[in-house]
């Protein structure tokens, strides 16, 4: 066969292995132990700083278009292009022309369609179109979001026809409304979703639907509530008048779908007149994120009960499940060990406490909190305040830290010497490095903040204030809700005392902790 050899030198690669002469020298061997007649041979060198040359390529197309050649010799196929996805392009070029390429290295045939090298060339080729054709689309989106305009607007918005302004359509916001409310109110995604259907509301699939200009407004399945319905509609920050776009980029060559980092979006505050205000919406998402921390569900749809979730047995591990007791006026609620419930009591005690001596337990503590929050941050201010006076005393302070970590080095050094001779004993010199090494980073981070102990002070300072002041607006309502309470504690573990006294273990979310015990009588 008529045969050209084309090599290309790209810059990612072993230049030594794959340098212009040896690749030739591997086309020659190949044309003359197979009996081809090469007609001609061409080169491109994307070493030289001259990336976007395609001499040798071009001069190889040229002979394609002369009809000159039947083959094309290459080391591996990806000498056809400086990506994966303009080799695919040449080679389906080449194919068109009834010209092969043979792959000398890989030993691949053009005309061999069931190579799996060859397949994997072709999705690329076929990607590339889809991907091209994807990239028009979005870019136009792209566009548009970058003056931050609203492509899709979310049920509760409409536009006006005349100015093109977006505006709150009544009927709908109040849906969203009701959603959030009853979400705080302590209803699953579920059970939102199913009375919204039980009542015939329309979806948001149907307002966008509808907004889109289709005809097919009769309510079919699509149009139905679903969990997901509700959850979008829940965490969809345009409700409070935020707009954020940009919020994932598909890169469709690889179908995957990528994140971008919070400070990639575009956000637009008060672009939108909001429906929902930031407070309400905050609560919803911390509610979501502790539910699904803690995976809360309803068994039939009914009230999430306030502690569900959030409540343990201390002894078994178990959940302590919310059962209604008594009965009209005397009506109330009582967790019990999910363990003792369905098996008896030689699996374990009961663990009985009801939900107002929990509500009394959180309160209590929040303001005993509260108070210690706030001479914390009293603390700090001094601190602050003196923190001229007593430098020395931080000084003194980093000067112990430091030979303190001298120490734990010296000794790290001598650990390691006994586990080179002591080989049998290798995990338990390990785990005294390791020990050592924790108390060391520890300790740099404490020499770290001893440097800068005013700035780290009044940080610290205005971080609590921050926090007490959430704690005095949570603590001025008369009950505390559920989705303060889900933002707040963590998690309510419950221990029973041989004496039937139980002893609660309140522990707190992050900001808000140290976790304490307090202990009650129960029994009543
Ligand atoms: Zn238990």
């Amino acid at each position: 066969m008529k045969a050209w050899l084309y090599y290309r030198l790209s810059r990612d690669e072993d230049q030594e292995m794959n340098s212009l002469q040896n690749q030739r020298q591997i086309l020659v061997d190949y044309a003359e132990q197979n009996g081809h007649e090469i007609v001609g041979e061409s080169f491109d060198d994307n070493v030289s700083g001259m990336t976007f040359d395609r001499k040798g390529l071009r001069e190889l197309e040229a002979a394609v278009d002369k009809d000159e050649i039947e083959l094309v010799l290459v080391k591996d196929l990806s000498r056809l292009g400086r990506h994966r996805t303009q080799s695919a392009l040449f080679i389906e070029h080449l194919r068109m022309n009834n010209v092969k390429v043979y792959s000398v290295t890989e030993g691949i045939d053009t005309t061999d369609e069931n190579d799996d090298l060859l397949i994997g060339f072709k999705q690329i080729y076929n990607d590339f179109y889809a991907k091209d054709i994807g990239r028009k689309i979005r870019s136009g989106i792209n566009q548009k979001q970058k003056k931050g305009l609203i492509v899709h607007l979310p049920m509760g918005y409409c536009k006006d026809k005349l100015t093109g302004e977006v505006k709150v359509d009544e009927i709908a916001a109040d849906i969203v409304r009701e959603v959030y409310m009853k979400f705080l109110d302590g209803y699953g995604l579920c059970s939102i979703a199913r009375e919204m259907n039980r009542r015939g509301i329309k979806s948001p699939e149907y307002f966008s639907h509808r907004k889109a200009g289709s005809q097919r407004t009769e309510m079919c399945k699509k149009f139905l509530w679903a969990q997901t319905t509700v959850k979008r509609l829940l965490t969809n920050e345009i409700y409070t008048g935020t707009l954020v776009n940009h919020k994932t980029v598909t890169s469709k060559i690889y179908k995957t779908m990528t994140f971008v980092p919070e400070e990639e979006r575009f956000r637009h505050e008060n672009f939108v007149p909001a429906i929902i205000d930031k407070a309400t919406f905050e609560k919803v998402q911390a509610v979501i994120n502790s539910r699904k921390k803690n995976a809360v569900r309803t068994k039939n749809g009914g009230v999430i009960h306030r502690y569900s979730g959030l409540i343990k047995c201390a002894e078994c591990g178990a959940i302590l499940v919310a059962k209604q007791r008594g009965s009209g006026d005397s009506k109330y609620i009582e967790y019990t060990c999910n363990s003792n419930h369905r098996y008896g009591k030689q699996y374990c005690t009961p663990h009985r406490i009801h939900e107002s001596q929990l509500d009394k337990i959180v309160s209590d503590e929040l303001y005993y909190l509260l108070d210690n929050i706030l001479a914390e941050s009293q603390k700090y201010d001094r601190i602050v305040k003196d923190w001229h006076k007593n430098r020395p005393k931080y000084e003194r302070r980093i000067g112990q830290y430091q030979s303190r970590i001298k120490l734990l080095n010296g000794q790290i050094q001598d650990i390691l010497m006994e586990r080179i001779s002591d080989k049998a004993h290798t995990d338990m010199y390990n785990e005294m490095i390791a020990k050592r090494e924790a108390e060391v980073r520890e300790l740099e981070a404490k020499i770290e903040e001893n440097l800068r102990y005013d700035e780290f002070s009044k940080a610290r300072s205005s971080e609590l204030k921050s926090t007490a002041e959430i704690l005095e607006d949570i603590l001025t309502e008369p009950k505390l809700t559920d989705a303060d309470l889900r933002m707040l504690v963590d998690k309510v573990l419950v221990h029973q005392n041989d004496d039937k006294s139980l002893e609660v273990k309140l522990v707190f979310n992050g900001a808000f902790s140290p976790s304490r015990t307090v202990e009650i009588n129960s029994e009543k």
